[in-house]
């Protein structure tokens, strides 16, 4: 059995420090428009763009400069431009922070083979999954641009695993939980305490829910995994 995680805000954090640079980015443009409007109009030019950009934070930071230049209708400063660059490369630059218990729990499940399978910048991505110590805890690790069927077809393909052997623990219903689900294999929804809009699912689904990782390994041992 290959037990995989997602890494952001499952292993360690990540949409708590977008949603503070979004703070930051919409007290920058206050203005021209109130932070609800440049929310929806930043949302609306990430999802256009992401066919083009992918996912990640320089994807983001190329989106808020569209969305600056947007809601000011061009009237946003080169020295303005300047501040939304930063607030990407604090992003970029932030420590990487773990999850309470994130070590523990894989202390626990050593004894089985993990893998890891995160979406964004390849770059930052790498860089991440080295500074987080984590590395060496896992059989594998890719960084993949998209999660869907496809995706996790190829990715368990290309590793020769059997979607049945296959678990993969997330916190995104739609990225890390219902593809590999409707591949054939089992998923576990982690929720973390903020969600990206893109990343929410408000339909009917039959995933097991835990409210942490240190949850998992009794889970694993009900289905007699572990
Ligand atoms: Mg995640």
């Amino acid at each position: 059995m290959i037990i995989g995680f997602d890494a952001d805000d499952t292993l360690w954090h990540n949409e708590d420090g977008f949603q503070a640079s979004q703070r930051e980015f919409e007290s920058l443009l206050a203005e021209w428009a109130n932070a609800p409007e440049i929310e929806d109009q930043l949302f609306e030019i990430e999802m256009r763009n992401m066919p083009r950009y992918g996912y990640g934070v320089k994807a983001h930071t190329l989106s808020m400069i569209e969305t600056a230049i947007s809601v000011s209708e061009g009237q946003a400063s080169a020295a303005l431009m300047a501040e939304i660059l930063d607030l990407g490369h604090a992003l970029l630059d932030r420590p990487v922070e773990l999850l309470d218990g994130v070590v523990e729990v894989l202390d626990e499940l050593a004894d089985l083979t993990l893998m890891l399978i995160t979406k964004g910048d390849l770059y930052h991505q790498l860089s991440r999954i080295d500074s987080s110590g984590l590395k060496d805890r896992f059989w594998q690790t890719e960084i993949v641009a998209h999660k869907d069927v496809p995706t996790y077809k190829r990715v368990l393909g290309l590793h020769g695993i059997e979607p049945e052997h296959f678990v993969m623990v997330g916190n995104s219903l739609p990225s890390d939980v219902l593809p590999v689900i409707e591949l054939g294999g089992r998923g576990v929804h982690v929720p973390y305490h903020v969600t990206w809009s893109h990343e929410q699912h408000e339909g009917h689904h039959e995933a097991p829910v835990i409210q942490s990782l240190t949850d998992l390994p009794s889970l694993l041992s009900d289905w007699e995994i572990h």
